[in-house]
C-alpha cells in the first residue's frame, strides 16, 4: 500500500503532465486559427527599439500587405509584406515607421534630399576655405 504522500506526489505529477499536454494542444490550435499569411518576422534581425510594447507585425508573427495613400500625390498604393520585411530586417528601419510615399514620390524625395545635402556640404566646404584664407 502506498502512503498518502506518495499518492499525492503521483497525482501532482499526473496533473502537471496533463496541463503541459493541454498547453501544447492549445498552442497548436491557436496557430491553426491564425494561419501565416505573409513573410515571417525574424525578431532577431529587427533594429533595437526602446519601446515597451511590440509592433503589430511582431505580435502577429508575419507581415501583411498594407494599403496606404501617398502623402505627396494622394495615389493609393500597397506596401507589401516582402517590402516591409526588407525595410525592418535588412534596412533596419525603425519598427514604428511605415511607408507614406508611393514609389515615384519616394524617388523624387530621395533626389531632393540628396540635392540639399550636396548644397549643404558644398556650403560648409566654402566656409572652411574662406576661414583658412584669413
Ligand atoms: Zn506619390
Amino acid at each position: 500500500m502506498k502512503s498518502g504522500k506518495q499518492r499525492r506526489i503521483e497525482i501532482t505529477m499526473r496533473r502537471k503532465k496533463l496541463a503541459a499536454k493541454r498547453h501544447v494542444k492549445a498552442r497548436a490550435q491557436e496557430r491553426q486559427l491564425r494561419p501565416v499569411l505573409g513573410p515571417p518576422v525574424n525578431e532577431a534581425l529587427l533594429a533595437p527599439n526602446n519601446s515597451y510594447g511590440a509592433p503589430d507585425f511582431v505580435r502577429r508573427g508575419f507581415y501583411v500587405d498594407r494599403p496606404f495613400r501617398c502623402i505627396d500625390c494622394g495615389k493609393a498604393e500597397v506596401w507589401t509584406g516582402t517590402q516591409q520585411k526588407w525595410w525592418y530586417e535588412v534596412a533596419k528601419g525603425f519598427a514604428y515607421t511605415t511607408a507614406v510615399r508611393c514609389r515615384l514620390c519616394r524617388t523624387k524625395q530621395r533626389e531632393r534630399s540628396a540635392e540639399s545635402r550636396r548644397i549643404h556640404l558644398a556650403g560648409l566646404e566654402r566656409k572652411k576655405r574662406l576661414r583658412t584664407k584669413d
